[in-house]
């Protein structure tokens, strides 16, 4: 999701746009190289047991071909920027920059995560339906072992369909300002952290009852190796709902890299 300050509607749009992907590009390869030299590079011993097990490894093409792809992505993504703004600046959408409590900005973030993820769930399993799967959502899945560089690498048509749920958003809720540029950074966090390829939740969170059904970096990792569930994007809400969640979820959480990495020796402790 990308979102133009409604501030900024004074200049033309063209200019908006190009500063906003400018500054996008600039701030998502800056956080994803960070985080693909600590935990990729700098991590990739420290963090061997972080590790979550995966069919294949990735390699230099797999990256060139994702940043060609995020590319593509950010660019589509001002699609839905441009949206936002030209129905802001007309009225047309319910953002609104009123006095609101930060409990109130914290429950509309919630909301819109929801709203968000129900959007991702539906599009993303009818882009799993056999008859369009190869078009489309083929493109993202061609990195099994996903990395930093996989959070943004889709096909152009599911580029803007991805972006687009904020348009119905900013129309329908009656959103503060202030919640936009949370979401902003929560949604980019959360890509990042589902296409790490490292698990650095900690076990006990799912004895923890509602922090046990947000989304994780194993969950993701298992539908990249998995095509057949894990659907969802921040939560595990809607899998649960449509019965959609891979069964070995759980187990693989809990014993992550342990059984591909340890050492003989090790396990003979
Ligand atoms: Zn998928
Ligand atoms: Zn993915």
């Amino acid at each position: 999701m990308q979102v133009v300050s409604p501030l900024a509607a004074a200049q033309p749009l063209w200019l908006v746009l190009v500063s906003n992907f400018v500054t996008q590009a600039i701030a998502y390869f800056t956080v994803v190289s960070i985080v693909y030299v600590v935990v990729w590079r700098w991590g990739r011993e420290r963090f061997r047991r972080a590790r979550i097990p995966t069919t294949a490894r990735a390699d230099r093409a797999q990256f060139r071909r994702e940043i060609t792809n995020t590319f593509v992505t950010l660019l589509l993504g001002m699609l839905s920027a441009g949206s936002v703004l030209a129905l802001y600046a007309s009225g047309r959408t319910r953002l609104h920059n009123n006095p609101t409590s930060p409990l109130a900005i914290a429950a509309w973030i919630v909301g819109a995560l929801l709203f968000n993820d129900l959007w991702f769930y539906c599009w993303h399993r009818l882009l799993h339906h056999p008859r369009i799967y190869r078009y489309v959502h083929a493109v993202h899945h061609r990195s099994i072992d996903v990395t930093p560089f996989s959070s943004y690498s889709f096909h152009a048509v599911e580029a803007v369909l991805l972006g687009a749920w904020i348009v119905p958003a900013a129309i329908w809720l009656p959103m503060p300002m202030a919640a936009l540029g949370a979401l902003q950074v929560i949604g980019l966090a959360n890509n990042v952290m589902s296409h790490l390829g490292y698990e650095f939740v900690p076990r006990w969170v799912l004895r923890v009852p509602l922090l046990r059904w947000t989304n994780t970096a194993t969950f993701h990792s298992l539908h990249h190796r998995d095509l057949r569930g894990n659907f969802g994007l921040h939560s595990r809400i809607w899998d649960k709902l449509f019965g959609t969640e891979l069964p070995d979820y759980e187990r693989v959480f809990v014993t992550r890299s342990d059984d591909a990495t340890t050492t003989r020796d090790e396990r003979a402790e």
